[in-house]
């Protein structure tokens, strides 16, 4: 039976030290201060939203959430995020999706100064990880949740044999760039892949961005596989699964991320680590745009 790799528990560790970075900042005058821009009341972006806040409550950051109704011109949601650009006690700023449809997301995302990118969402920080430069960008978090749950089953990804599954542009996408980055061999599977079983079958390490539960059998997953799912799909009301066959595929892969308790468990707390080191680098690089109260 696989190792069951436990977001939650990896979460409450990086908490820990945030937690800790917090106080030394608040030491030297600096609340950590996220802003999150929410517009409508889609469910999962509300809860999002009011997780975020609740985790900072707890770990030392200021969370203020701008709720903007459905009815809110792009034009006013652009010119908060240019507020909050030039805000001085502002650290990081996320907008959570879906926008409206009516809306120009990636010209919305790209109004973030890239600084305050704090979810690795804006064409310069896209830029940089596709450039093989990651180190200098401020990197999505469900992505590197992944990277965090390969690493705590003890895995060196160079070299290493990767299906990823699914290109979008929230995971799939910037994860492709990153796997990449680390030297893993990549195949990048999709709606139109001829042969989505074979090519996970290949794999040592599988990774399902999907949105389509259970899509990965056990049947697809090698021996001894590493199976990370980054899927969240809810099944009934307030029940969550992920993209791949948990149950069985247990008896199949030597580690296994569970959902709930796995991606999605650390996602949050990697958003406000990412806060931490938009701090620093706006501290040693733009020590002037950052106030102290
Ligand atoms: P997305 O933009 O909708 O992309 C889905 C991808 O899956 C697309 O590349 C699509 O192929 C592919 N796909 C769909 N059906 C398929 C099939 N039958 N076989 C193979 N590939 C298929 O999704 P996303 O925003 O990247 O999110 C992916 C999943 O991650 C969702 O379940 C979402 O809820 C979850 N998620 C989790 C977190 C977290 O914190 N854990 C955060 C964000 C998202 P095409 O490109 O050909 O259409």
């Amino acid at each position: 039976v696989a190792q069951i790799l436990n977001g939650t528990a990896l979460a409450k560790e990086i908490q820990s030290e945030i937690l800790q970075a917090t106080g030394e900042l608040k030491n030297k005058g600096i609340i950590p201060k996220l802003a999150v821009i929410l517009v409508g009341a889609d469910p999962g972006s509300v809860w999002y939203a009011k997780n975020k806040a609740n985790l900072g409550k707890k770990l030392g950051v200021a969370v203020e959430i701008h709720h903007l109704a459905d009815t809110v011109a792009e034009s006013e949601v652009i010119e908060l995020i240019e507020r909050l650009n030039r805000d001085r006690l502002c650290h990081g700023i996320l907008v959570e999706l879906p926008l409206p449809e009516e809306f120009d997301k990636t010209k919305v995302m790209n109004e973030i100064t890239p600084a305050k990118d704090i979810d690795g969402v804006t064409a310069i920080n896209r830029g940089l990880i596709f450039g093989g430069r990651e180190e200098a960008a401020l990197v999505p978090a469900t992505p590197l949740s992944c990277l965090k749950l390969i690493a705590a089953a003890g895995v060196d990804l160079q070299g290493k044999r990767v299906t990823l599954v699914g290109r979008g542009d929230t995971v799939g996408r910037p994860l492709m760039a990153m796997l990449v980055n680390r030297s893993a061999t990549v195949t990048v599977c999709h709606s139109k892949s001829l042969d989505l079983a074979g090519e996970c079958l290949r794999a040592e390490i599988i990774v399902a961005a999907v949105g389509v539960p259970h899509l990965i059998s056990a049947a697809m997953v090698g021996p001894g596989a590493i199976v990370i799912d980054a899927g969240i799909n809810e099944v009934e009301s307030g029940k969550f699964t992920g993209d791949v066959d948990f149950e069985p595929a247990l008896a199949k892969a030597s580690a296994i991320t569970p959902v709930p308790g796995g991606v999605g468990s650390l996602t949050t707390t990697l958003i406000l680590k990412n806060l931490l080191i938009a701090i620093e680098r706006l501290q040693q690089e733009e020590g002037e745009i950052i106030d102290v109260v």
